[in-house]
Order: structure tokens, then C-alpha cells, then sequence
């Protein structure tokens, strides 16, 4: 498996030069474009590696996926879905215009910005920082790597320029769809796409998605099935932002991607795959990322359709 892996890599290393890495995130705009690597962890504990699987980044909008598993658990299904909706956009991640135009005025899904912020309100905690204290502990449990956390220069990167992101909370403010003290939330929102991972750790939390919620190495069960088969249809419909549905034709596998250059696929009862390759597609999708998942999902016959 590492041989494919490897020619994989050096096949699609080039593509990286087609992308950008995304800037809008000053912090971001430093890294290196040419980086590329994946890891591959199956469900009979090996873990296959390649490139620069060991480089770590910032997990971005893979992070909507396991705020949204903790505000499932802290709140049902019924609560969180009565606030964010269910169905794809079409617009860019960020985008604002639906907000106002679609009534009741909620944001389509928990996978755009504006749905994950308010996914992010509706964590439970004492104050923020238990709250995010929650979080961290959560991903580095299901990720199987206690030492997890923010990049503290990211971080604060995002919360100086993140104002088309609080220009929606402060929207959804006033129109009631989330409550409390803004600043906080946002902060919240910033901290959990600070959290540095790399391949290994996000293809361990796509194996425990392909797993149905349960840790293949400890045998405990994390996340209801209910809410695991929830994220991975998300992932499917709306994970690689207005590319979702190009990336289910081509390549068939519940998928989240992050503008830090990340991908995280679980294959249901087989595998989680991670990737990491900054330069990023017009859509906000790892090219090098997505050009190596296709790939193998040809060569391994990965498609769930
Ligand atoms: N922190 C980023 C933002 O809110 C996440 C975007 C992404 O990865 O799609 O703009």
C-alpha cells in the first residue's frame, strides 16, 4: 500500500502548482504549496503513509464535522436541526447572500461558515473555556492523539480578519438564530480551526466515522451510528464546499475539506484517508489532496455509489 501511496504522491505533486494556497487567512499564506502526503488507517489497525503526512496544519473546516458530532450529542438532533438546515448551497463556504434571502432566515447546512458558527454556539460548557475545553478533549479522543491544539499564530490571524465571519454572526444575531455573546462564540469558532493536525490524525477520525462511531482500537462507541451516518451523508452532500457534488461523481467518498489544506475521507467499514496539500482549487479544495483521493478511490475501487 505505502508503493502506491508513494507513486501517487509523486504523480500528482505537480498538480499542487496549478492551486493557491489561501491567503485570506494572513497566517495561512506562509506555507509551503508544494507540500503533499496522505495517510491511510483500515480497520485492521495499520496505518499507511506517504509525502509529508508528518507536516501539520490547520484543520479548518474539517473541524465543522466534529463540532457539529458534539452539539448532536449535547443538544439532538432535533434542537440542532431546527437552527442549521440540511441541504447543499452551491455558494462558496463563506458566502452571506443566502441568509437573507431564504426564509426562515437559517443557514442550509452546519458545513458553510454560517452554520458552523452557529453549531458552534450550541456546545454546552460552564463558560468558553470549558466549552472549547470540550472540544479539544473530543477531537483528541476520537483522533487517538492527546497532544492536539491550537496554532496560536493562526489563531489570532483569523480572529484580527475574520470580519465577513462576524458580519454573518452578528446577522444571525438579530435575527435570532443564535444567542449569547457574539465575541465568544467567534472566538470559539476561530479557536477549533486553529487546531494543528496532520494525515494520521484526521485519518483516524475518518476510520472512527467509517467505524460508525466506535474506536477501532479501544472498542468504545463515542458517537451514536445515527450521528456518525449523519456526518458522513454531510460530508458526501456537503463536504468539499460548491464542489461537493463533482467530488461524488469523481471520486464517491464521504469527504471534508479545510482551507488549510487538509481532507479527511472515511470509507464506511473500510478506512479513513487523510491528506494534506496547501495549494487549493478555486473552490477551496486541496488540488493535490483531491487528485490523489480520486486516484485512489479508481485504483481501490473507493466509490460508496
Ligand atoms: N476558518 C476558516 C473560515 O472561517 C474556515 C474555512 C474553511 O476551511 O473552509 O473562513
Amino acid at each position: 500500500m505505502e508503493d502506491i501511496l508513494r507513486k501517487l504522491i509523486d504523480k500528482n505533486r505537480n498538480v499542487t502548482q496549478e492551486g493557491k494556497v489561501a491567503t485570506y487567512i494572513p497566517g495561512l499564506g506562509k506555507i509551503d504549496p508544494w507540500d503533499l502526503g496522505i495517510c491511510v488507517a483500515d480497520m485492521e489497525g495499520n496505518i499507511y503513509k506517504s509525502g509529508n503526512y508528518d507536516k501539520k496544519f490547520t484543520i479548518q473546516s474539517i473541524s465543522k464535522t466534529i463540532s457539529l458530532m458534539l452539539a448532536l450529542i449535547d443538544n439532538g438532533e432535533e434542537l440542532v436541526f431546527e437552527k442549521v438546515g440540511m441541504e447543499p448551497t452551491g455558494d462558496a463556504f463563506n458566502s452571506i447572500i443566502k441568509l437573507e434571502t431564504i426564509m426562515p432566515s437559517r443557514p442550509l447546512n452546519p458545513m458553510i461558515n454560517a452554520g458552523a458558527i452557529v453549531i458552534s454556539s450550541l456546545i454546552k460548557g460552564r463558560d468558553e473555556k470549558e466549552k472549547f475545553r470540550r472540544l479539544l478533549d473530543f477531537i483528541r479522543k476520537i483522533s487517538g492523539n492527546d497532544k492536539l491544539n491550537i496554532n496560536e499564530e493562526i489563531y489570532l490571524s483569523e480572529k484580527n480578519t475574520g470580519d465577513r465571519n462576524r458580519a454573518m454572526a452578528y446577522f444571525m444575531k438579530d435575527v435570532g438564530i443564535i444567542e449569547g455573546n457574539i465575541e465568544e462564540i467567534l472566538d470559539m469558532y476561530f479557536k477549533q480551526c486553529s487546531i494543528e493536525v496532520d494525515c494520521i490524525d484526521i485519518a483516524k477520525i475518518g476510520l472512527f466515522l467509517a467505524n460508525r462511531g466506535v474506536l477501532p482500537e479501544t472498542g468504545e462507541r463515542v458517537i451514536s451510528e445515527r450521528i456518525a451516518r449523519t456526518i458522513k451523508t454531510f460530508m458526501i452532500t456537503c463536504g468539499m464546499y460548491n464542489g461537493s457534488g463533482e467530488f461524488a461523481i469523481k471520486v464517491g467518498i464521504p469527504a471534508k475539506s479545510g482551507v488549510g489544506g487538509g481532507i479527511m475521507a472515511s470509507i464506511p467499514h473500510r478506512m479513513g484517508i487523510g491528506t494534506y496539500g496547501p495549494s487549493l482549487d478555486d473552490k477551496g479544495n486541496s488540488i493535490g489532496g483531491y487528485k490523489i483521493l480520486e486516484d485512489l478511490s479508481n485504483y481501490l475501487n473507493l466509490s460508496i455509489f
